[in-house]
């Protein structure tokens, strides 16, 4: 049983956990914490948060549980924020989507305390965002992956696992590097690839009629460009190693694509596509290796 859970960042994310937890009965109160006052208010309106605090230091004060739910690039700034106003027991953890930089930020910050951070990221998501997309199933069946460090306490580690898990959701342990890396493939990578193509076609003159004959494929893949800019650009700063490298990958495979179609070169077109298909059609078979993708 959590006392007193403080949630920084009291959208999508953060307010979905207070929700679920609430839901639960696992929880006696939640403090919540935003940069703006209308993200508080609506917070306390859908009864998301119980008690809204006007600053970082009085969300965490007393509270022994602290979730950061706040865009990659705030993190910095919240872990400074709070450093000195945690209580000696209280466990801080997060959600944000690529961990190194998340890891390095709050071990600069947080000094002794950094023992008791323990790094997360639930691959659960949609493209809404703030207070009013949030929704307290978002974690049900979907994975939790955290991501402790040599120096993070293994019982801190237990009972944000134990949190988790009382959200319906599956919890696995992963290293900080092997994380980064398989997210920027799964999720960083095809956001960047959505962003680029839904910008470019809404540069065309005749953008409006092209996309009246968006069929079904187009609306799935193009999702995830309705997605907060200000969160994905953290992201792709914060995870840029991952993501280039897969960039670079992905322009190498672009191009022989490109040169295959100059050279009607069907039979390399019918294996790069049917390999593909071959490899979703097998590997994703179950629903839930899609539904779990953050998007
Ligand atoms: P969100 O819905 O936009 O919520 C973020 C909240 O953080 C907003 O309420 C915002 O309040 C607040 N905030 C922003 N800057 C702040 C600051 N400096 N101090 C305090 N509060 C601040 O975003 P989200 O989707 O919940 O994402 C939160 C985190 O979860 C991100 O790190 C993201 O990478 C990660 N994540 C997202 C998804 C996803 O699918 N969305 C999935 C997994 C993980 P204001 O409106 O007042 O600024």
């Amino acid at each position: 049983m959590i006392n007193r859970l403080a949630i920084i960042g009291v959208g999508l994310i953060g307010g979905s956990l207070a929700l679920a937890l609430k839901g639960k009965g696992a929880v006696n109160e939640v403090v919540g914490y935003s940069r703006s006052e209308d993200a508080r208010q609506q917070a306390l309106d859908l009864g998301i948060i119980d008690t809204a605090a006007d600053s970082l230091a009085e969300a965490v004060s007393g509270a022994d549980l602290v979730f950061v739910a706040v865009p990659m690039g705030a993190m910095n700034s919240v872990f400074e924020g709070i450093a000195d106003y945690l209580s000696p027991e209280a466990i801080i953890t997060d959600g944000g989507s690529a961990k190194a930089q998340v890891v390095a930020a709050a071990k600069q910050c947080l000094g002794e305390k950094f023992k008791k951070f323990v790094p997360g990221h639930p691959i659960a998501g949609t493209e809404k965002s703030g207070p009013s997309a949030a929704f307290p199933t978002l974690y049900e069946k979907h994975r939790i992956v955290l991501t402790p460090v040599s120096e993070t306490d293994s019982a801190a580690t237990a009972k944000v696992k134990a949190m988790w898990q009382l959200t319906g959701a599956d919890v696995f342990e992963m290293n900080v590097e092997h994380h980064d890396t398989v997210l920027a493939a799964t999720s960083h990578l095809p956001h960047v690839l959505a962003f680029n193509l839904v910008g470019m076609l809404a540069e065309r003159n005749d953008c409006d009629e092209v996309l009246r004959y968006a069929a079904g494929g187009f609306r799935d893949f193009s999702r995830i460009a309705s997605s907060d800019a200000v969160m994905w650009r953290d992201i792709c700063l914060g995870n840029q190693d991952a993501i280039l490298s897969l960039l670079e990958q992905y322009h190498q495979g672009i191009k022989q694509i490109e040169e295959a179609i100059r050279n009607q070169d069907g039979e390399y077109l019918i294996d790069v596509f049917s390999r593909a298909k071959k490899a979703r059609d097998s590997r994703f078979a179950d629903p839930n290796l899609i539904d779990n993708s953050e998007m």
